[in-house]
């Protein structure tokens, strides 16, 4: 899919808004920004294909929903040869396809004459003008009124003291079998039935029918690993789990996230506002990132049509992010039992109340019901370590 007919925004002298990238949060902000807002947008690439899917738990409307391609109503783990099917009523688990999204998100761009998309165009330095900014790019500058940061974070640097950093990778292939294999009604979100020895590791598979999957081998650790790891975890999945001995690859795609107490944004360039993964949307303890992009980029395109600056950004209350930096922390010291923990909090929370941690909607019995799956010893350790932080977000 090309992005170039959509970007129809002629140039302008100087515009409301500058966004830096047109990924996931670029393209959820502009397309929220309604007919009054003008709004250039740089991004390098030169057209939108699909590099990945979104899953989330659909807790309330998204913004997005239309580009949601496929549901299940139930979820589940495993461990130890152990499966938990789980169901939270009223909640599904669904897909977004990247390029379903960006089509859509385009559409939506396209209708406003006052936005301009420059695609093949990298954002390379932002500087004061007066009461607003001028972004420098590759083929051209810009004025705008208020900049947003969508570049993806920069995560090679040293570990900041007291701060923690895993790295969520992985590699997923959509495959066609040539009979069924998979049961469309469940979405496996972590198989933990998969060595260990290289940090915290599963599968996690959503069928799309009886015969097309797409199945991710994933880790949580400080580093990626050589391709032919993630190749060799998802063969023997395929051929061991799902009994196949041949597939057709459809698509694959890769990823590494944040998984962080840091916050990522502050490198945002030239005083602009950081958004998307660089706006520390990604939650530490999952990596996901979706629902706090779309619920921050309303909140920012509320404020920038009502002639506002954007508040701070907060994706998350102060008190989950207090969980997630404990339960991150005993994570990165104990990455052999990861699988336990994980698995723990399935089986010991409440479906509701998980879901609802998971996509930062948590009350406070529900981060605690969280907490507790912390081994009890060790819990109270980290705790400790975290309390000052702690104290602050409850
Ligand atoms: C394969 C994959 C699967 C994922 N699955 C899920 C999921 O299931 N659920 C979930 O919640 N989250 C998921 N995530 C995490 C997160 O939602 C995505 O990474 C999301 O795309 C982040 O949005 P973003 O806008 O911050 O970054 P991106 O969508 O990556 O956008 C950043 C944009 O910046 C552009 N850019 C780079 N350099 C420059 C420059 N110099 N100037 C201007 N632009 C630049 C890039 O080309 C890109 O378009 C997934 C991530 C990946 C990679």
């Amino acid at each position: 899919m090309s992005g170039g007919a959509e970007g129809r925004g002629a140039p302008r002298d100087r515009y409301d808004v500058a966004v830096l990238g047109a990924g996931c949060a670029g393209l959820s902000l502009l397309s929220r920004l309604g007919d009054r807002v003008s709004a250039v947008a740089f991004e390098p690439r030169t057209s939108f294909a699909r590099d990945r899917t979104w899953c989330f738990f659909q807790t309330r409307p998204s913004g997005f929903d239309s580009a949601v391609s496929h549901s299940w109503p139930a979820w589940k783990v495993r461990l130890g040869g152990r499966e938990l099917v789980r169901t939270a009523r009223g909640v599904k688990y669904v897909h977004i396809a990247s390029d379903d999204f960006y089509a859509e998100a385009l559409r939506r761009i396209a209708r406003e004459p006052a936005i301009e998309l420059r695609l093949g165009c990298a954002a390379t330095r932002v500087e004061r003008d007066g009461s607003g900014f001028v972004v420098h790019a590759a083929g051209g500058s810009a004025r705008a009124s208020q900049v947003f940061d969508a570049r993806p974070p920069v995560m090679t640097g040293p570990v900041p003291p007291g701060e923690t950093r895993l790295l969520q990778h992985f590699k997923g292939l959509h495959v066609r079998a040539d009979r069924d294999a998979f049961d469309p009604g469940v979405a496996t979100l972590m198989d933990f039935d998969v060595s260990q020895r290289d940090g915290t590791a599963f599968v996690y598979a959503l069928p799309f029918s009886s015969r097309e999957a797409l199945v991710e081998a994933t880790w949580f650790s400080p580093s990626t690993l050589q391709d032919a790891r993630y190749d060799e975890v998802l063969a023997s999945w395929l051929r061991d789990r799902a009994g196949l001995s041949t597939w057709e690859v459809l698509h694959s795609e890769r990823g590494v996230l944040p998984m962080t107490t840091e916050s990522l944004g502050s490198d945002a360039i030239g005083g602009a506002v950081a958004i998307g993964l660089r706006g520390d949307c990604a939650k530490p303890s999952t990596g996901y990132a979706f629902l706090a992009i779309q619920r921050r980029s309303e909140s920012i395109a509320a404020a920038v049509r009502a002639g506002r600056s954007p508040a701070p950004p907060l994706p998350r209350p102060a008190r989950t992010r207090a969980v997630d930096r404990v339960f991150l922390n005993w994570l990165a010291r104990n990455p052999s039992r990861g699988a336990e923990l994980l698995f723990n909090l399935f089986e010991k929370v409440s479906p509701a109340s998980l879901v609802r941690f998971l996509s930062d909607e948590g009350s406070p019995a529900d981060d605690f019901a969280v907490m507790r799956c912390v081994p009890v010893a060790e819990f109270g350790l980290e705790s400790a370590r975290t309390l000052p932080r702690l104290l602050r977000g409850f």
